[in-house]
């Protein structure tokens, strides 16, 4: 089987603030400046932050003072200081490379979160069999044409292949659309009212198999789910 792996809260926990939000009120930018902040944060290439900084002052035409740029840079290194692997990520990468099935990253990242998975992770890196980015490939989840990239990269058939990650509209709906199974990572807890709505989403599709945590998915996995 092809097993492809979200990071953020699927492998790796961080601050609760996502980068385009925490962004967003340093520079005290309205609501709907959320959408290109998380373009110009997961589907740009910076590896550094300075040029992240750039790019969004250059779009939203504004001045960034010091004081807020020391803010995104100190941000940006939490977001690799304070940064940890959730229960059970390298049992479960075991796990999987034990069961011999081929593993593959897809992921909305930035680069400071990127700097951490290898490091955290690095023992399974080079046994994965592919991985794909969102800031590598300047495209972000839910896009179809990420996915579509994962699975030419991967050489993987969604018929044969199950995805394991945290949100349901950025990880299930679109891998379940191309008939992947689905094992939907509840990795924070959140108010009933949401809940129910995420479940809304995913309601229409078959093979989708809700856990509490990682153990869990291995456990289905090796059942043959
Ligand atoms: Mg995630």
């Amino acid at each position: 089987m092809d097993v492809f792996l979200d990071i953020g809260f699927t492998l790796l926990g961080g601050p609760n603030l996502s980068p385009p939000k925490k962004i967003r009120s340093v520079l005290n930018l309205p609501e709907n400046s959320y959408d290109r902040l998380s373009e110009i944060v997961f589907a740009e290439n910076h590896s550094k932050p300075e040029s992240l900084i750039d790019s969004v002052a250059k779009f939203f035409e504004i001045e960034i003072s010091n004081g807020q740029k020391d803010e995104i840079i100190k941000f940006w290194d939490s977001q690799y200081e304070d940064v940890y692997e959730l229960d059970y990520a390298t049992e479960l990468f075991s796990g999987l490379f034990e069961l011999g099935h081929r593993v593959h990253i897809i992921s909305n990242l930035w680069f400071p979160f990127y700097r951490k998975f290898n490091e955290v992770f690095k023992e399974f890196i080079p046994k994965l069999s592919s991985q794909t980015f969102s800031f590598m490939d300047g495209l972000r989840k839910p896009s179809s044409k990420l996915y579509q990239n994962a699975m030419e990269r991967s050489g993987a058939d969604p018929g044969n292949s199950i995805m394991i990650g945290d949100s349901a509209g950025n990880d299930i709906v679109p891998c379940a659309t191309l008939g992947m199974k689905c094992i939907w990572y509840l990795s924070r807890d959140l108010p009933d009212s949401k809940l129910t709505k995420k479940r809304a989403l995913v309601a229409s599709f078959c093979d989708i198999y809700e856990v509490k945590n990682l153990k869990e998915s291995l456990e289905l996995i090796k059942k043959g789910l």
